[in-house]
Parts: C-alpha cells; structure tokens; sequence
C-alpha cells in the first residue's frame, strides 16, 4: 500500500474514525515503513499539543480592532489603485508593440518586397558555391541549378 494512504489512515486513526481492516493494513505498514512510522509520532505529537492547549477567551479589545482594521481597508490601497491603471495600460502598450514590431518584421521579409526567396533566406552564399561544395551538391540534387554542364 502507497503510503500517501497510509498517511491518510493515519488520520482517521487520530479522529477515532479507522475500522478494524484498516488498523490491521497500517500496523503492518507501519512495521516495514520507517517515514510513516515518523509522520505518525509527529502527528500523534502534534495532536497532543493540540489537546494540551486550554481554551481562552479573547481580550475585549480584539473584535473591535479587527473590525477597526477591516473598516480602514487595505494599507496598500494606493497601490491598488495606481495598478488598475497601470496594469491594462502596460497590457495595451505591450499589444501595440507586438503589432508594430509585426508590421516591421513583415515588410522586411515579405516576398513582395523582398525580390526571390533567395534574398529573403539570406542564401546568396550559394549562387557562388565551387564545384563539389555542399552547395554545389545540394543545388544539383534539389535540381535548383548546379552547373550541370560539368
Ligand atoms: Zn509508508
């Protein structure tokens, strides 16, 4: 058994809620796995703790400042309010820059433009390729030129 369900059933087993099938399947995991054996005594710890605490009645002063507080807002209220003008205003910005830069980037490398593909790839390297360079052999077997008269 994984022991994510183990650590699962150890819960159960703190709230009083694990049946007679479920004990058996974790004492015997719990005998092989040394990691669950651990989450147990901390959780068997931590419960402890929790039951140890005694119950204490707030200071009267509590609930009003807290509903004080609530009623003042946020402290960083200005910041609230510079950033709804900030934030869509910079989203906007960002947009018109993708566009614009779009529009440059299209007429720099747009075929009409541009003349042939040759130009737009920056290939020209290979209209001047020696006989027997890997242009020249790409060129002759793509049949896009080579100098087949050799
Ligand atoms: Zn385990």
């Amino acid at each position: 058994m994984d022991c994510r369900k183990i650590r699962r059933m150890v819960s159960r087993e703190l709230d009083g809620a694990l049946d007679g099938a479920g004990r058996a399947d974790l004492d015997s995991h719990l005998a092989l796995c040394a990691g669950c054996r651990r989450f147990r005594d901390l959780s068997l710890a931590g419960l402890s703790i929790h039951r140890s605490v005694k119950e204490a009645d707030p200071p009267p002063s509590l609930l009003p400042s807290i509903l004080a507080a609530v009623e003042a807002g946020p402290r960083w209220g200005w910041m609230h309010g510079w950033l709804r003008i900030a934030v869509p205003a910079a989203v906007a910005a960002a947009a018109v820059f993708g566009v614009w830069v779009g529009g440059l980037m299209h007429e720099s490398y747009s075929p009409a433009t541009a003349g042939n593909q040759t130009d737009v790839l920056e290939l020209t390297y290979l209209d001047e390729y020696p006989p027997g360079s890997l242009g020249d052999i790409l060129m002759t077997s793509s049949g896009g030129g080579g100098d087949e008269q050799r």
